[in-house]
């Protein structure tokens, strides 16, 4: 199966090389929707929990990159909903771009292969998400009882990641992955501020967190992200 339960009503959807993530409330919010042309795979996995398309009520964009925007305006266009993202990567979202030079690469052989086998030729544009409705910083959305935005600069500059504060669950975009293991992610904007930005996400109270990349931290997630990002 291509959708994973989380926890009730959270679900993550593997598109191959990336997650998306599903919160059913009251209709359902895409978070992230994979590459341009994921739109039928993620179609596939809601009618594996009984919804269709058109439950889909928004959606919500972790950042710019094309596996995580990179089907939004095709999504958007089709069921007429919302899409959310932080202002500074929505900016160029609204233009088509999904990258912000330069990126750089994490030091060692992982990322090197990594980067080597499946992200040298990705797309730098896609087609441009608009309208966004910009996301405030610690604003909390009315998802299940309350989504934070936390602000997670560093892997892209207008990167967040998501907290379902009472279910404890984090969804962490890019900040990291969990791929063979939690590691930092191949690419930075700026790996100073994202090193920062790790440490300071480990702060907050979550026991599970998922990525964008690799598998969920099932327990104790923030104690295990503290201890591998300090
Ligand atoms: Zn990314
Ligand atoms: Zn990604």
């Amino acid at each position: 199966m291509a959708i994973k339960k989380i926890i009730d009503n959270v679900y993550q959807v593997s598109l191959g090389m990336v997650n998306c993530f599903i919160i059913d409330d009251d209709g359902l919010t895409l978070i992230d929707t994979g590459f341009q042309g994921s739109e039928k795979k993620i179609f596939e996995a809601l009618s594996e929990i009984g919804n269709r398309p058109k439950d889909i009520k928004q959606i919500i964009l972790t950042h710019l990159h094309p596996d995580h925007a990179g089907s939004a305006a095709d999504i958007q266009k089709m069921l007429q909903i919302p899409v959310f993202a932080h202002e500074t990567d929505a900016e160029l979202l609204k233009k088509g771009i999904c990258f912000r030079e330069p990126m750089i690469r994490t030091p060692g052989f992982f990322p090197w292969l990594i980067f080597n086998l499946f992200m040298r030729n990705t797309p730098s544009t896609i087609k441009p998400v608009d309208p966004i409705t910009t996301l405030q910083h610690d604003q909390l959305l009315p998802v299940l009882s309350g989504l934070r935005v936390i602000p997670t600069p560093g892997h892209s500059e207008g990167h967040i990641s998501l907290l379902l504060e009472k279910e404890q669950v984090l969804i962490a975009g890019d900040i990291c992955g969990n791929t063979g293991g939690l590691n930092y992610s191949i690419l930075y904007e700026d790996p100073a501020l994202a090193k920062q930005t790790l440490k300071e996400v480990a702060k907050y109270n979550f026991n599970i967190a998922c990525f964008g990349h690799g598998n969920p931290l099932w327990e104790g997630a923030n104690k295990k992200m503290a201890d591998k990002f300090k």
